[in-house]
């Protein structure tokens, strides 16, 4: 036999029946982007590299060590598997004047990637949901952002608060940020024993990364560091002020983190993160907030921007966790075809169904025609199907067909194939779990 080939490491596959609640996740936010006016977009999922490395910054997780990049071997050129969606979007956005007439809402769902360490909840190829909303300066527009956050969790089961929490700071405005990178330099270089070698490396290039550092022997030096709220000027402050308001009065609970900085350079004023304990080290499901420079830095016309993206895995990870489970798909009947039947009869039959909107699943004939009646009751069963549809040469030839219940009780009873609009109403609804 041929060597069998493997799916690269942290690159998964997502196979039925996985695959139903991924589907649900993706209709739930396809539900929601509806609800606040938000369209889908496409972006390619390879791009040139230097769209990433000046979009989220040289000094990045990302651009320094997690970026799939190669040369396109046809012509030289230097490409990168998409890390994120943000960067691609407003590449989109400049590319094809999108805001020439003004704002817009967007969304896309896809596959991103990271050369990252596989584990629960950190793969290579991951998926994310993002909405971007470029060209609105105001805090209404943060605090909406969040809030359709806070409503998916909602409409997927989740509790707020509870099975996820927010954090929310205030990134401020360069020069803001300017002034408390050299407080945070300088608190640094008092404490730099106490400094891992990475960041000892970053504490000139991105003072602000240290903050975020997952080492557990550095979390008092972070501690003491100056906060970057206390160097906030009115402006920003009062933007911070607009967003909590909008929250309070909407009632999303949330936790002012001031310690909370996103792995990507491109972040000003608001950002956010809805963080759960219940998947351990990968506990951030979702993060955010408003990039106001990255448009102009992508070379578009300077313009606002505010977004989030949500690590599907995670999310689903946590639903599981949490024991949120949609309903098994299945189908409303199962066809079982006796020995004998007229094949052509029967699928004409089904398809008429089909049309009606019933779902039914087809037992497949094999080489020799049917296969045992005890055989397909059997799959019927495990389909889940609500009804078997017993499809026998006698009946067929009196144009009948006979419905027996599967899950209900009830009797089994004889269908005529004339009014099949009728009989399709009788079949259709919610399938049971
Ligand atoms: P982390 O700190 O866990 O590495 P991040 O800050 O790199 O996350 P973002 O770039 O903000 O993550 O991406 C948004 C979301 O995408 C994350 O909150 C997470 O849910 C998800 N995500 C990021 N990287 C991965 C990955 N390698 N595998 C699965 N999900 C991921
Ligand atoms: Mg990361």
């Amino acid at each position: 036999m041929a060597e069998q080939l493997k799916a690269i490491k942290g690159m998964n596959d997502i196979l039925p029946p996985d695959s139903a609640r991924w589907e649900w996740l993706e209709d739930t936010v396809r539900r929601l982007m509806r609800r606040y006016g938000y369209h889908n977009v496409r972006t390619p999922i390879v791009e040139p590299t230097a769209l990433f490395v000046r979009g989220l910054g040289e000094v990045t997780d990302i651009v320094e060590k997690e970026m799939y990049s190669f040369e396109d071997s046809l012509n030289g050129d230097r490409l990168t598997l998409r890390p994120e969606g943000t960067a691609g979007v407003v590449r989109a956005m400049n590319e094809h004047n999108f805001l020439y007439e003004g704002g817009r809402r967007l969304y896309y769902i896809g596959p991103m990637f990271r050369h990252e360490r596989p584990q629960k909840g950190r793969y290579r190829q991951f998926h994310q949901v993002g909405a971007e909303v470029l060209g609105f300066p105001g805090p209404d527009v943060d605090a909406e952002v969040i809030l359709m956050t806070a409503a998916l969790w909602r409409d997927l089961g989740l509790t707020v608060g509870q099975d996820v929490r927010l954090q929310l700071n205030s990134l401020g405005q360069p020069d803001e940020r300017l002034a408390h990178r050299q407080a945070l330099i300088a608190h640094f270089d008092a404490h730099a024993a106490s400094l891992d070698e990475d960041a000892r490396r970053r504490m000139h290039s991105n003072p602000l990364r240290i903050l975020d550092t997952k080492n557990p022997a550095m979390q008092a030096v972070v501690e003491a560091a100056p906060r970057l709220m206390d160097f906030l000027g009115e402006a920003s402050l009062a933007h911070l002020h607009a967003v909590r308001a909008a929250l309070d009065a909407v009632g999303v609970p949330y936790e002012l983190n001031p310690r909370l900085v996103r792995g990507m350079d491109y972040y000003n004023l608001t950002v956010f993160e809805w963080v759960t304990d219940k998947l351990g080290a990968q506990g951030t499901v979702c993060g955010g907030g408003r990039y106001d420079g990255l448009i102009e830095q992508l070379g578009g016309k300077p313009a606002p921007a505010v977004g989030w993206g949500l690590g599907m895995e995670r999310l689903l990870l946590l639903l599981q966790e949490v024991g949120v489970a949609p309903a098994a798909p299945a189908p409303d009947a199962y066809a079982v075809v006796l020995a004998g039947a007229p094949m052509p009869a029967v699928m004409h039959a089904l398809e008429a169904l089909r049309a009606q909107g019933v779902s039914v699943q087809q037992h497949p004939q094999g080489k020799d025609g049917a296969a045992s009646v005890k055989a397909q009751f059997k799959k019927a069963d495990a389909s889940g199907a609500r009804h078997a549809l017993v499809f026998g040469p006698d009946e067929l030839a009196a144009g009948q067909v006979t419905v027996k219940p599967l899950r209900d009780g009830g009797e089994q009873r004889q269908q005529p194939l004339s009014d099949i609009a009728q009989w399709a109403a009788t079949l259709a609804g919610p399938s049971a779990s």
